[in-house]
């Protein structure tokens, strides 16, 4: 794999500050594939003042301009995209076909919606005498994590363009290879220099330096609820724009008059994709007492059709490796049986977790509560629906969860009454126009559509 072995500041790509790299390994190998610069807060604060500099002007740029090289730079994601599918597999572990679908088609999707965002949206509207506009807020610290290496990073730059901020970008350290391919295509989409700005780096120094940078003007991050705490009090302290997308432990409710088969199979297949790294993964499956057994067995049928390899990678690192098999024994110490998968390992190398099922998990065991971050689903017994609801708000998350039932009404009674914020009605599948973003510790703000516009948006009136 390529590596640059500096940073995009400036629309140039410039020597880091200092010497320190950090190593790329591929985790279904565990071989190391490049190695990256390990940003301090030199290059940060030089990365903040080009997009300082870049701001007047590019606040200042017609948003049609804006959404014409949001078109660009969606085209040349397009032009680039094996590319760009064949370096997340190769620093995340994603499946080939996962990588190209989803890792890399979902943000070539949401990359255009804000080009015709940036182009449709009213930036300024009449109220009464007063003429309202919605102007940028300045320069944007973007802090993404590896999970969806590209997905998170266009959900943040390609609003924040659209807006008018400018950029400045610190990736995870896992995945910056994903991350320097974005900056090739910004360059090659003609953003103009300062605009969009890369710094990779650690978390607790680049990613540190940024948040407390007093150049930036909102921070928005991805990642652990741990790291996100720190983040909105630095931001908070400073009285700066925060938005946080944290952590979830999202229910699945299967309600008794649903298909028991569907829910229980699009269920075990939603926690598994991309090997349960996913922040709104429904990890814990809700189901009455009568079908409980039933739904178990289906799950561990479902669950044992994943096989390690190329239907379900890795996980990312050793370090979530560890994790998540420290959780798969604390499951069973707690009294949960397993039904499928446990914590031995699959293959003799590579970061592989086998897809695991819980039976007999109880709301207030540690599996049932923390997010967990691999192939690991718990099934929870309730006896009615108010039981249900309070299995299903018992956790301090809430950014997910899906309910089923006979008729879609019965389904959205429940949903309305969950502390979550999205719920999937009989599988309805996922949009990337709606808002997501968490309710309660799974965060503050929306990404996405409109609403993750106007998170990069700050109001000023004018009275005539
Ligand atoms: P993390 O929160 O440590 O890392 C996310 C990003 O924050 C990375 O870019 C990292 O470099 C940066 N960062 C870390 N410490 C920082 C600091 N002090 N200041 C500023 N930036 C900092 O997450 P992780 O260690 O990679 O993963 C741990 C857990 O976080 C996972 O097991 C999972 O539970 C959760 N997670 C959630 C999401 C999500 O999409 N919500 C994504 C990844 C991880």
């Amino acid at each position: 794999m390529k590596a640059h072995d500096g940073m995009y500041i400036g629309g140039e790509w410039r020597s880091a500050a200092g010497q320190d790299t950090i190593a790329v390994v591929n985790p279904v190998d565990e071989q190391v594939i490049a190695h990256v610069p390990a940003g301090t807060a030199e290059d940060v604060d030089s990365a903040v003042h080009a997009a300082r500099a870049a701001l007047p002007a590019w606040s200042a740029t017609p948003p049609a301009e804006r959404a014409a090289k949001l078109t660009a730079l969606r085209d040349h994601l397009v032009a680039r995209k094996d590319e760009i599918a064949a370096t997340i597999s190769a620093e995340l572990g994603a499946p080939p076909a996962f990588a190209q679908a989803v890792h890399t088609g979902l943000p070539i999707a949401i990359a255009g919606s804000y080009a015709e965002l940036a182009a449709s949206y009213a930036f300024e509207e009449k109220i009464g005498n007063s003429t309202v506009y919605q102007e940028p807020v300045g320069v944007v610290g973007a802090i993404t994590p590896w999970n969806y290496p590209l997905h998170q990073i266009v959900n943040k730059v390609a609003p924040a363009l659209a807006a008018g901020c400018t950029v400045v970008l610190k990736p995870a350290e896992d995945t910056p290879l994903t991350a320097q391919l974005f900056a090739e295509v910004a360059h090659e989409a003609r953003l103009p220099a300062g605009v969009f700005n890369l710094v990779t780096g650690l978390g607790p120094v680049a990613g540190r330096a940024l948040a407390e940078h007093e150049g930036v003007d909102l921070v928005s991050f991805t990642g652990s609820t741990a790291v996100g705490k720190t983040i909105g009090a630095t931001a908070g302290a400073a009285v700066k724009r925060v938005a946080l997308e944290l952590g979830g432990k999202s229910a699945n409710v299967i309600l008794p008059s649903a298909d028991l088969a569907k829910a229980v199979g699009v269920g075990v297949a939603n926690v598994m994709g991309n090997s349960g790294q996913t922040c709104s993964a429904w990890t814990r499956m809700l189901v009455h007492a009568d079908q409980y057994d039933e739904a178990v067995e289906l799950a561990s049928a479902a669950a044992a059709k994943y096989t390690v390899g190329d239907r379900v990678g890795p996980l990312v690192n050793a370090k979530q490796l560890a994790r998540v098999r420290g959780y798969i024994e604390k499951g069973v110490q707690e009294g949960a049986r397993i039904v499928a998968g446990g914590p031995e390992a699959p293959l003799e190398r590579g970061y592989y977790v086998t897809p695991t099922v819980f039976a007999d998990v109880t709301p207030e065991m540690t599996i049932a509560q923390e997010e967990i971050f691999g192939p690991v689903v718990s099934i929870i017994k309730y006896v009615d629906e108010d039981d249900a609801l309070r299995i299903a708000n018992g956790t301090v998350y809430g950014l997910a969860g899906g309910v089923w039932a006979a008729d879609d009404a019965e389904a959205v009674a429940f949903a309305r009454r969950m502390d979550t914020g999205q719920v999937d009605i009989n599988g309805g599948r996922f949009n990337p126009l709606a808002p997501f973003g968490g309710y309660k510790q799974s965060g503050v703000g929306r990404e996405l559509g409109v609403h993750g516009l106007t998170e990069y948006l700050q109001t000023k009136s004018l009275q005539f």
